[in-house]
């Protein structure tokens, strides 16, 4: 049977200024946990954290 709904479409907001920057998807198997990645946030214009949501705009 076809492995299904295993991957999770998710936002990436800045922990910052909130400001959704990301979309990606996280495979719920192979990471249970929310993510918290680095990346760059155009609005705060530099590296801040950025957690999950799911929340999509
Ligand atoms: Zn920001």
């Amino acid at each position: 049977m076809a492995q299904k709904d295993q991957r999770l479409l998710v936002a990436l907001i800045c922990t910052v200024c909130k400001s959704q920057n990301y979309i990606t998807d996280r495979n719920k198997i192979n990471t249970p946990e929310k993510i918290v990645l680095k990346k760059y946030c155009r609005h705060c214009r530099k590296h801040t954290e950025h957690k999950e949501t799911s929340k999509l705009d």
